[in-house]
Order: structure tokens, then C-alpha cells, then sequence
């Protein structure tokens, strides 16, 4: 990876943010990334040769507003259903009105049941927290989500689909995969890339990557993975970022001397 990187005039790293760069909090707003992450966003976000991106199932916009100034890079959210670009530029992938139905049916059958603390909406999406709540509660969450689920006349394709603390009811017909797989077909090839995540919705995206490029699982202890690597936060994460900085600095530093002469 150092010599690819050092002789790579642009690079692409890809970064889920919750789980991966940032320990899971009870309150999601206050999900901040470990200590020394965000240092090296700043000083990534700085290297010309290094495209930053952050793929992530959070809105985009939500997690815009969790980052440093400083952090500069695309975001992509929703699992690949929203794209906001550094400039401000933003561009939604949006459901169908039938898709739109059956999520608000959702919302609100949990919000009339009481179950309102456990929802994030999304622009295109609804998921369903029980992390921070008892597990016979969780239970209950669980199986109210199920019955409201089977319940829904024409979901429009929708699906239940878990990720580490709960369930969301979304599309699968764009996923974080999606979203790597156009982030990389605006090329160049032979770029070195990297996509580090930690949850189930993560899996797509180490799939589209293929043997391409770097697909990481970023979690205390390994599970079963289409990643190729595996790193153990936050030690090793920041040992990651540091080696990706310092070899594209490198490049920089490279491209900046043959430039000049
Ligand atoms: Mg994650």
C-alpha cells in the first residue's frame, strides 16, 4: 500500500463514520470519533491527491454538522441514497410515494405506540434504535417493529434490514455498495482505494470494492466478512489514517518538486 500510494497521483478513501470512526453512543448526536480521528481528517482533507469520502446511513446532512471544521469531503448518506458534495452541492435519490407511504405508516404506528425515542427518520428511510434500552424491551421493540412490518400493505419493496443496534426500514435498491461503485467508476483505475466499515451494512460495500482495493473491517473483534483486512479501533484505525497521510504527503511532495521544474 505505501509505494502504491506514494506513486499515486490521487487516491480514494472511503470511511463509514458510526462504528467505525466513531464508538457508538446511546445518543447518536453524541457519537464523536475516537480520540486523534479527527485530526487526521483535517490534515487528509488538506492533501490534494487524497479524495475523502464518507459513506455512511446517517443522513448526510446530520453528519455534515457532526464534523470538524476543517473536514472537507463528499458525504454520501442514507446508505447511498444521498450524495452532498463539499461544495454544498447535494443530490437525493428519492423513494417512490408508495415506499414514502409505508415509512410514515411505520413512523407513526411506533410514535402511537410509544416508541418514538427509537426512531430516526431519515430523508428516505426509517430506522429503528433499541441500543440503550433493557433487553426485554428490545425484545418488545423488535417484534411491535415485525408486526407493523407484515401489516403494511404495499411496503413498495421496502425491507427490514438489521444493523448493529436495530432495524431499518429502507430500499435496498441503492446500498452503501452503490454508492462505492459510482464513487469508483469516476475512475481513474488504478487509483488505490480503501473502504473501512464495521457493520452488516457495510458488506455491500466491501463486495463492490472486489479485490480492487483495500475493503477493511473496523471492529473490537472479527466476524465473518467479505472484507479483505481487519483493524482494531482505535489503535490500529489511527495507525491506518497516519500511514495514509504520510505516504500521500509523499506524493505530494513529489508531484509538487517535478512541477516546479
Ligand atoms: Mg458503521
Amino acid at each position: 500500500m505505501e509505494q502504491q500510494l506514494r506513486l499515486a497521483p490521487h487516491s480514494v478513501l472511503m470511511l463509514d463514520y458510526d462504528g467505525t470512526l466513531a464508538p457508538f453512543h446511546v445518543n447518536r448526536f453524541e457519537a464523536t470519533p475516537y480520540p486523534g480521528v479527527e485530526e487526521r481528517l483535517v490534515t487528509l482533507s488538506t492533501i490534494p491527491q487524497v479524495r475523502l469520502v464518507l459513506v455512511s446511513g446517517r443522513s448526510a446532512r446530520e453528519l455534515r454538522d457532526l464534523l470538524r471544521p476543517g473536514i472537507r469531503g463528499e458525504i454520501w448518506g442514507s446508505h447511498g441514497r444521498e450524495r452532498l458534495r463539499s461544495d454544498g452541492t447535494y443530490e437525493l435519490f428519492a423513494l417512490s410515494p408508495m415506499q414514502q407511504a409505508a415509512l410514515e405508516q411505520m413512523g407513526l404506528e411506533m410514535s402511537a405506540l410509544g416508541f418514538s425515542d427509537a426512531l430516526e427518520v431519515k430523508p428516505t428511510s426509517l430506522a429503528i434504535h433499541w441500543r440503550g434500552f433493557e433487553p426485554a424491551m428490545q425484545a418488545r421493540i423488535r417484534s411491535v417493529v415485525q408486526s407493523i412490518f407484515v401489516n403494511i400493505n404495499e411496503p413498495g419493496g421496502l425491507h427490514l434490514l438489521p444493523f448493529d443496534g436495530g432495524v431499518e426500514l429502507r430500499s435496498t435498491d441503492r446500498a452503501k455498495g452503490t454508492a462505492v461503485a459510482e464513487i469508483l467508476s469516476r475512475g481513474p483505475d488504478d487509483a488505490p482505494v480503501a473502504y473501512l466499515g464495521d457493520d452488516l451494512t457495510d458488506e455491500d460495500a466491501f463486495v463492490a470494492l472486489g479485490n480492487q482495493g483495500y475493503s477493511i473491517l473496523v471492529r473490537g473483534e472479527v466476524r465473518a466478512s467479505s472484507a479483505r483486512f481487519w483493524l482494531r479501533p482505535p489503535e490500529e484505525l489511527l495507525g491506518f489514517l497516519d500511514g495514509w497521510i504520510v505516504n500521500s504527503q509523499i506524493a505530494h511532495a513529489a508531484a509538487t518538486t517535478g512541477a516546479s521544474r
